[in-house]
């Protein structure tokens, strides 16, 4: 085994729960449920060693109270005591290092899908909760257009060979979006067999990288052309910047069937 894996734990419908881990430990980031985690620890015999939540939803951190009733491992999260397990709370721009794995993680602060979400960025991994999608961002609860585009571009500054490890397997359902959005987009063609092929074998189409989120988000792409006519088009009227973009493509896709 090389120094450390990263391994999806499928949970709920369509949650991964991504796990660091190497032939002794293992460090998990958005346990939405406990149960999956538990049976890996317990199949590959590794021990728990951190919790990593990008944000509050239960989805991402329903297991946490009980895997720390199991081991008391710390917890690294954002700012928001809707998640009362953290132990160690982190804003942007911060850094922390995995225990065990020694990986240094940057913590970026992406408002958006809520107004205290973070990223975990770093060893060549970004772990974006449901910001970023793969070929999508997620759904605006709490937060604007404004701070969603601004997160996104964020995040689009790590370099490109970045692995971009994602809250949910929404790919196809969103190629089929993107390609009503983006339409000339040959990048997002190939995407969308390569991807097909790995669901047609039961297999995750994550991770993404940030170059293939440049090529075929059409969220990360509001300055092309093609993105700003199809968004002008739903909208009824022309876009005068990539926020109003962003914002009309978000509720289009609402809207898609
Ligand atoms: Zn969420």
């Amino acid at each position: 085994m090389d120094a450390f894996e990263v391994v999806p734990l499928p949970a709920f419908t369509d949650n991964y729960i991504w796990t660091i881990r190497d032939a002794r430990r293992a460090a998990v980031v958005d346990p939405g449920d406990a149960a999956p985690v538990l049976d890996f620890l317990r199949r590959e015999q590794l021990e728990l060693v951190a919790i990593l939540n990008t944000h509050h939803h239960a989805d991402h951190v329903g297991g946490n109270s009980e895997l720390l009733r199991h081991e008391k491992v710390p917890v690294f999260g954002p700012h928001d005591d809707r998640i009362p397990e953290v132990t160690q709370r982190l804003a942007d721009g911060e850094r922390m290092t995995l225990p065990h794995f020694g990986i240094e993680f940057e913590v970026i602060e992406i408002p958006g899908h809520t107004r205290t979400h973070i990223a975990f960025r770093g060893g060549g991994m970004l772990f974006c909760g449901d910001t970023l999608f793969a070929v999508g961002c997620g759904r605006l609860f709490e937060g604007t257009p404004q701070q969603m585009h601004d997160s996104l571009a964020k995040l689009m500054r790590a370099p490109d060979a970045t692995r971009v490890y994602c809250g949910h397997e929404y790919t196809l359902s969103n190629i089929r979006f993107a390609k009503a959005a983006d339409p000339a987009n040959k990048a997002l063609r190939e995407l969308e067999s390569s991807a097909q092929q790995l669901r047609d074998q039961g297999l995750p189409t994550l991770p993404s990288t940030i170059a293939q989120e440049k090529a075929t988000n059409p969220f990360v792409r509001c300055r092309e052309p093609a993105v700003i006519a199809a968004a002008s088009n739903y909208a009824g009227k022309p876009l005068p910047d990539p926020v109003s973009v962003l914002a009309a493509i978000r509720e289009w896709k609402n809207n898609f069937r």
